[in-house]
C-alpha cells in the first residue's frame, strides 16, 4: 500500500489545492474516521451528499446484490432494471407531469443535461433564437462550462472568462440584509421582477429558460426565499413562456425537509436537477426529471443530442433504489426537518454570544451561519479568511463542516452545517458541542486580529 508517509509527501492525486488530508479509513452512519484513528463527526454529510449516512447495511446489501448480476450495460444497447426502477421511485416523488428521467453521473452533468435538452426542444419548435438562460447571483450550478454560465460565484468564474457564455443573472433575494425601504417581501417581489425585467430587455423569443436553486446551498448559504418569491417568479415563466429549471442538486432529495425544496412553494417546473443525495455518495448518480411533452418533442425528432457512457449505470441506480427506499422506510424526511428545526433553534441561540456572527438560516437539515459584524451585516475582512479557520478549527475537534468564502461584499463568509438525515437529537448535541468549542477557540483568535 502506498499510503502518504508524512505531511510533506506530495500526492499524485490533486483537488482544489495544496494541503495534506489525512486519508478517510471507514466510516459509518455520521462518522468517519481517518487512517491515524481520529474520528469525524459529518457535520456536512461530505459536502451534503450521504443523505443516509455512511456503510448503511440495506445500501450495502443492494450494491452488493447487484454487483454480482451486472456492473455494467449501455444505454443505446440495453435497458437495465435498476434505473427503471429508479426512474419509477424519482418520478412517484415529483409534483405531477414531470414523469421522464435522464440519468447522469453528477450534478454539472446534470445542469448540463437540463440546458441542452431545453435547447433541443426548443430547436425542435423552430425558436431557434432561444439561446439565452438568465440565472442567480450570487448562485452556484456546477463546474463544466455551460453550468459555469449560470454560475453566479466570480472566484470561481475569472480564469475561465472568455470560455463561457456571459449570461444575464439577477440578484439572489435574502432575508438578512434587506435593502433600505424595503420589508422582506418587496424585496423578494423586486428580485423576481427583475427577471420581468430581463426578458423584456432581451425579447422572450431569445430566453431559453430561466434556472434557479429553490433554496440556496454553498453560494447564497442555505437562504430560504420569502414565500412572495417563487409564487412570482412562477407567474412571469408562465406569462412569457419561459421553462423554469430548478437546480435541485444540493437541496433535493430530503435535504430540506421535504422531499423537494420546491415542494414548500408547489412549484410548477419544466424540468428538475437531482444528484448528490440520490447517490448518496454511494455511486456517482444523478438525474434530470423532465415533462413528458418536451422530452416526446426531443425524442421523436432524432433523439436527445447528448449522453454519458456511464448514464444509468446498473450498480450506481441499484444504490440509489436503496437510498430512496431507506429515505422513505426511516422516515427520513420527516427526520430532518424536526432535527433541522432544533438544531437551527439552537444555532441561533449560540450565535448570540459572538458578535461576529451575522446570522444563522436554513431549512431541515441545510443550515448555514454567516459570519458577518452583528450590529451592521458588515462581511468581515476577506483576508481573515473566517469560514476556513472555523472550518479548520472545526476539524481539530473532529467535527466537519462547508466552508464558502465571501462574495465581494454581497455576502460574508459563512460555514454550511448539513449532516446526513439520519441524525439523531442526542448527535445533534454532539454536534453542537464539537462547534461550541471550534467556535469559542475562534474567538479569542477573533478578538486578537480586531484589535489589530
Ligand atoms: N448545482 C448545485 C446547486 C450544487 O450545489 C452543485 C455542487 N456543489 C452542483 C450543481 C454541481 O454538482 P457536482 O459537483 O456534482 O458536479
Amino acid at each position: 500500500m502506498n499510503a502518504l508517509k508524512n505531511t510533506t509527501q506530495k500526492s499524485p492525486t490533486f483537488y482544489i489545492s495544496h494541503g495534506h488530508k489525512p486519508i478517510a479509513a471507514h466510516a459509518n452512519g455520521i462518522y468517519i474516521t481517518a487512517n491515524d484513528g481520529k474520528r469525524y463527526l459529518d457535520g456536512c454529510s461530505g459536502a451534503a451528499v450521504v443523505q443516509v449516512g455512511h456503510s448503511h447495511p440495506a445500501v450495502l446489501a443492494a450494491m452488493h446484490e447487484q454487483i454480482d448480476q451486472l456492473q455494467f450495460s449501455y444505454r443505446t444497447q440495453f435497458e437495465n432494471q435498476p434505473a427503471i426502477d429508479l426512474g419509477y421511485k424519482i418520478v412517484a416523488h415529483m409534483p405531477p407531469g414531470l414523469d421522464r428521467v435522464f440519468f447522469v453521473s453528477g450534478g454539472s452533468e446534470a445542469v448540463e443535461s437540463a440546458m441542452k435538452l431545453v435547447r433541443q426542444y426548443h430547436f425542435h419548435r423552430g425558436e431557434h433564437e432561444r439561446t439565452i438562460f438568465i440565472s442567480r447571483l450570487p448562485s452556484y450550478h456546477g463546474s463544466t462550462l455551460g453550468a459555469l454560465s449560470l454560475t453566479g460565484y466570480q472566484p470561481l468564474q475569472k480564469p475561465f472568462e472568455g470560455t463561457y457564455q456571459l449570461y444575464p443573472k439577477i440578484p439572489s433575494p435574502t432575508q438578512y440584509r434587506i435593502p433600505e425601504g424595503h420589508t422582506a417581501e418587496s424585496h423578494a417581489i423586486a428580485c423576481a421582477n427583475e427577471l420581468e425585467t430581463n426578458i423584456l430587455a432581451i425579447g422572450a423569443h431569445r430566453i431559453a429558460g430561466f434556472v434557479v436553486e429553490p433554496i440556496g446551498g454553498a453560494s447564497t448559504g442555505a437562504e430560504v426565499p420569502h414565500n412572495s418569491y417563487f409564487p412570482r417568479i412562477q407567474a412571469i415563466c408562465k406569462q412569457y413562456g419561459i421553462p423554469l429549471i430548478l437546480d435541485e442538486v444540493l437541496c433535493g432529495v430530503g435535504r430540506t425537509g421535504r422531499w423537494l425544496a420546491a415542494d414548500y412553494w408547489q412549484i410548477d417546473a419544466d424540468v428538475i436537477c437531482l444528484a448528490k443525495g440520490l447517490g448518496a455518495g454511494y455511486a456517482p448518480l444523478a438525474a434530470i426529471v423532465a415533462k413528458d411533452e418536451m422530452v416526446e418533442t426531443v425524442l421523436s425528432n432524432g433523439g436527445f443530442m447528448h449522453g454519458f457512457t456511464y448514464a444509468g449505470n446498473p450498480l450506481a441506480c441499484a444504490a440509489g433504489c436503496a437510498v430512496l427506499d431507506v429515505i422513505d422506510n426511516e422516515g427520513l424526511v420527516e427526520n430532518a426537518a424536526k432535527q433541522g428545526e432544533y438544531l437551527l433553534a439552537q444555532l441561533q441561540q449560540l450565535s448570540e454570544r459572538f458578535d461576529w456572527i451575522g446570522d444563522v438560516r436554513g431549512r431541515g437539515l441545510l443550515l448555514a451561519i454567516e459570519f458577518a459584524d452583528k450590529a451592521s451585516k458588515t462581511p468581515l475582512p476577506n483576508d481573515w479568511k473566517v469560514s476556513q479557520t472555523i472550518t479548520d478549527m472545526a476539524y481539530d475537534e473532529g467535527l466537519l463542516v462547508y466552508p464558502r468564502k465571501s462574495l465581494n461584499g454581497i455576502a460574508g463568509d459563512h460555514i454550511l452545517i448539513a449532516p446526513p438525515l439520519i441524525i439523531t437529537h442526542a448527535q445533534c448535541d454532539e454536534l453542537l458541542g464539537l462547534l461550541t468549542k471550534a467556535l469559542t477557540t475562534f474567538d479569542t483568535h477573533y478578538q486578537k486580529i480586531a484589535q489589530n
